[in-house]
């Protein structure tokens, strides 16, 4: 259930997206349950830390990129 509207959550995916500094980094289709009425994202705890983890390498390689798209489904295996 929602904590802003009380409306009910649906599994689905998203694109999720960072900005750090001068560049951006997009997730794509990161899994969420999304609210029907209000349309926020909720992350579980392991999607959260994945993201993190993600994140964390992503920083380290593309300091010369400004925009860096992943696809979740190729990071999550
Ligand atoms: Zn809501």
């Amino acid at each position: 259930m929602c904590v802003y509207c009380a409306g009910t959550l649906k599994e689905t995916t998203t694109d999720f997206v960072e900005k750090i500094d001068n560049y951006v980094i997009i997730i794509k289709n990161v899994p969420c349950e999304k609210c029907s009425q209000c349309g926020e994202e909720y992350f579980s705890d392991t999607v959260a830390e994945k993201i993190e983890s993600i994140l964390d390498s992503i920083q380290k390689i593309s300091s010369e990129i400004t925009v860096t798209v992943i696809d979740y489904a190729t990071q999550a295996a």
